[in-house]
C-alpha cells in the first residue's frame, strides 16, 4: 500500500463528489503525484503528474441543487391575534 499524503486544511480543496472524502495525493511515480480519493481509485483522480488541486477541484464541483425555498404566506399576530398574511417579495 503506498502512503498518502494528506492535504493540509489550509488548502483549500472540494471532497470527492462521490463520497465526499477529502482527497489525498499519492506518489505513484518517480516524481509523479495525484490527487486521488482515498477511498477509491475509481472516484476521479488527476493525471499523474505536479500535484494538480486546482484540476481535482474543477472535477469535483458538487452539482449544486438549489434549494430556493418557495415563497409562502408569512402569518403575523398581533397581540389581539388577528393576523396579516404577507406574501414575501
Ligand atoms: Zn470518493
Amino acid at each position: 500500500m503506498r502512503g498518502y499524503i494528506f492535504i493540509p486544511k489550509s488548502i483549500s480543496c472540494t471532497m470527492c463528489k462521490h463520497c465526499g472524502a477529502r482527497p489525498v495525493i499519492a506518489l505513484v511515480g518517480r516524481g509523479e503525484y495525484v490527487v486521488k480519493c482515498p477511498n477509491s481509485d475509481s472516484h476521479y483522480q488527476t493525471d499523474a503528474g505536479l500535484i494538480d488541486i486546482e484540476d481535482w477541484n474543477r472535477h469535483n464541483i458538487m452539482a449544486i441543487e438549489e434549494e430556493l425555498e418557495h415563497a409562502s404566506m408569512i402569518a403575523c399576530y398581533d397581540s389581539q391575534l388577528n393576523y396579516t398574511l404577507f406574501l414575501p417579495v
